[in-house]
């Protein structure tokens, strides 16, 4: 038995430095060591030879061996393949190589940096806040009364009820921490994700994305408010662009106005759109209503603010002409492959 032990050894040794850079030669060690006629059934032909009391000993060196021939056998393999797949020959290396495909910045973040780019430039710090508000900051503080059609259970998603917490309405809720924290001079943009209670369709959706601003100082009037939002308007969409305010009303400001453009889709014309007056709302303003900068201890003799508040997804919808609102959530990439180059 020693002496098969011993030959045993030495086919492992030539198992160890058999080498194979192809799949012939892999097949051939399969042949040479693991086929039919191969050495491992070979050795093991010798087991009738072997003494009966040195059968168990005997059967585990073989079953060694036949593992070493089997482990040995799977790592040629491995090597082999590799070597194929990374094999200079075979390929040629000056051949352009594959595209990875780079991902777009999504549109309602595109024009979102652009109106806090413009902003910025005019001196508007960024105000972020909590989604989820208490009624206070939501809408108490903004001078909503509590009879306001907003604050409906049909209108407002609430998530609890006393005390209130609801998903914010508006980012004016950003506007009361701001006033909450700060002391004039204040002068602030919040972009931010709002939610409303809304039937999904082309036109409204359950969630929607603001900017709002709020600039509150000594002497701050509604020429101040007119000039900030002329600049943005021709930062955003050109110097052509023509503007008209109208009266409107929201309980926080007073007097209160809303800002439209002539229409970009059809230059004034007439289309859908617009529905065929050429004019596009884009925003709403107004001056900060007193009562709103008493509610923070801000003296309203002394400061007076205007505040605008527009929605991304109106910005973008007359940017780039994107009639559905619920392209925007539904991810589909042959929508968002077309902001492709946009910075
Ligand atoms: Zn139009």
């Amino acid at each position: 038995m020693e002496q098969i032990v011993q030959q045993i050894e030495q086919y492992k040794q030539e198992m160890q430095a058999f080498e194979a850079h192809t799949p012939d030669l892999v097949e051939a060690f399969r042949i040479k060591y693991l086929g039919t006629k191969g050495l491992v059934k070979t050795v093991m032909g010798e087991m009738k030879n072997v003494p009966v009391e040195q059968k168990k000993a005997f059967g585990q060196v073989l079953n060694e061996f036949k593992e070493f021939a089997e482990q040995r056998y799977a790592l040629l393999k491995e090597h082999a393949g590799e070597q194929t797949d990374t094999g200079t020959s075979a390929k040629d290396i000056t051949l352009p190589g594959d595209l990875f495909p780079v991902g777009t910045r999504h549109p309602l973040n595109l024009v979102k940096n652009q109106i806090i780019s413009i902003f910025r430039r005019l001196g508007f710090a960024v105000a972020e806040g909590p989604e989820i508000e208490d009624d206070w900051h939501n809408f108490g503080a903004m001078n909503l009364p509590e009879d306001h059609p907003a604050r409906d259970m049909q209108d407002t998603f609430y998530i609890n009820q006393n005390p209130d917490w609801l998903l914010r309405t508006h980012t004016s809720s950003v506007q009361a921490r701001v006033m909450e924290n700060q002391k004039p001079p204040i002068r602030v943009i919040c972009p931010g994700r709002v939610y409303r209670n809304e039937t999904i369709s082309a036109r409204a959706h359950c969630f929607f994305h603001q900017v709002e601003g709020l600039y509150i100082d000594e002497n701050v009037s509604f020429a101040d408010l007119k000039q900030t939002l002329y600049f943005f308007v021709q930062e955003m969409f050109g110097q052509h662009v023509k503007v008209r305010f109208r009266p409107s009303y929201f309980p926080f400001t007073e007097p209160s106005a809303e800002m439209d453009i002539s229409c970009q889709i059809c230059g004034g014309e007439g289309c859908n759109i617009c529905k065929h007056t050429g004019w596009v709302e884009i925003l709403g303003s107004g001056m900060v209503h007193p009562k709103v900068l008493e509610n923070f201890g801000i003296d309203s003799t002394k400061y007076t603010g205007f505040a605008f508040g527009m929605g991304v997804e109106r910005i973008t919808q007359l940017k780039y002409q994107v009639n559905d609102l619920r392209l925007y959530s539904q991810n589909d990439v042959r929508f968002l492959k077309q902001f492709t180059g946009v910075i």
